[in-house]
């Protein structure tokens, strides 16, 4: 007898996957550059040189460094570096002892979750989502609350959070950059969120925290920033990886910031550190905590993003797909070009498009296309797309 729940998470290929490996399976038959795999985030620039050479440096110079176990909690030096790092971009004043090092975001989140849980607490996560949140949550126990999508502009649909926030809601996750939309939240969508939570937090006597999920903070395009959101609401949580913007994903490298404007931050804290000892998640890739806290303060090339962004949205408008425009991250998340968005990724398929359909994102009726591929890539793909879209007499 096994776990019915973590059988189930292990048989069942999220769709994700099950899209990923089709295309491996297509490009063995048709050949790989005639399959458009647009399933996929895996970044597609390599990471910067400099990572690789303080990776080679130490593994040469500081053996001590490296292939042995730092604090539970990351080790010391690696933090302050992320402290400094911020308080440098932010004008904040972390420390050390707020920060908790972490296998990736995905590590962040679960012990920040599981940190928080307890029996009866509720998560309210707002469409459209990273479809993991729910697993994330689920291993708590408790109740992830989906609030449904703002179709118009995905910021938030701020009168169905309203409703979904009850006496049990013990945190609302925020993801921007977003994955799926590529959308960033705006300076009054934060500042809104902000006061509805203090009003929240008032009426129902205990912080209501804000978990915010950061892996594509510094992937904003047209030269702006992404709001620092611990500017906004003193409750916030900070779940951050080097996974995208040091084009790092492999190395399993994030980190959880508990800073001290946090109701109970030595609590939490503590708690975060208690449920990466119970999830056997202490520490992080020793060498790596050294070489992304050496390299925080920059950032793989990531002008490509930008570059297929520009290239994809204007000519997908113009086949008649409709689009909102995405400030950052990788992805696109259009209307699919018929209601049943499974339908719609199936029929793709028949074009070697490959498009994940909306509905894991708690969004149906749309597609996602993950674009961090090459530049060449998307061009060779736009006259599928332009078929594709004829196919549902468009275009
Ligand atoms: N959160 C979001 C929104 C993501 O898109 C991802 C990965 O794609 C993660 C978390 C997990 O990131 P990591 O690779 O750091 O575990």
């Amino acid at each position: 007898m096994v776990s019915k729940e973590a059988l189930a998470l292990g048989t069942a290929r999220s769709v994700i996957r099950e899209l990923f490996e089709y295309g491996k399976q297509r490009a063995a038959v048709v050949g790989v550059e005639n399959v458009f795999d647009f399933s996929i985030g895996n970044p597609s620039v390599p990471a910067p040189q400099e990572v690789n050479e303080q990776a080679m440096r130490i593994l040469r110079e500081q053996p001590e460094l490296i292939h042995c176990y730092t604090s539970a909690q990351g080790d010391q030096g690696a933090r302050q570096r992320f402290a400094d790092s911020l308080n440098r971009r932010f004008g904040a004043h972390y420390t050390a002892d707020q920060f908790y090092i972490t296998v990736g975001a995905a590590a962040a989140l679960c012990c920040v979750f599981h940190g928080l849980a307890c029996p009866g607490d509720e998560f309210i996560i707002l469409a459209p989502y990273f479809p993991e949140y729910r697993v994330f949550i689920a291993g708590t126990g408790c109740a992830s609350v989906v609030v449904p999508p703002d179709t118009e502009a995905f910021q938030i649909n701020f009168q169905a959070l309203e409703q979904a926030i009850t006496p049990n809601t013990k945190a609302v996750v925020v993801n921007s950059p977003n994955n799926p939309s590529g959308v960033v939240y705006s300076t009054q969508t934060l500042t809104q969120l902000s006061q509805l939570l203090r009003d929240k937090s008032a009426q129902y006597g205990h912080p209501i925290y804000l978990v915010s999920d950061e892996p594509y903070r510094e992937i904003v395009f047209h030269g702006k920033k992404a709001p620092w959101i611990p500017d906004f609401y003193e409750d916030t949580i900070i779940c951050y990886s080097f996974s995208k913007s040091l084009s790092l994903p492999g190395e399993r490298l994030g980190y959880v910031l508990v800073p001290e404007s946090v109701t109970d931050c030595k609590n939490v804290y503590a708690a975060v550190a208690g449920a990466g000892r119970q999830l056997g998640y202490v520490n992080a890739p020793s060498l790596f905590q050294q070489v992304t806290s050496l390299c925080c303060d920059m950032t793989a090339d990531l002008s490509v993003y930008e570059k297929n962004c520009g290239i994809l949205v204007p000519a997908l408008r113009e086949m008649g797909y409709h689009v909102v425009e995405p400030d950052g991250a990788f992805y696109l998340f259009p209307r699919s070009l018929e209601a049943d968005d499974v339908a719609f990724s199936q029929r793709a398929k028949e074009f070697d498009l490959l498009l994940v359909p909306g509905s894991g994102f708690g969004a149906p009726g749309h597609f996602r296309l993950s674009y961090c591929v090459q530049t060449e890539t998307i061009l060779r793909a736009l006259p599928k797309f332009k078929e594709l879209a004829q196919a549902y007499g468009l275009g």
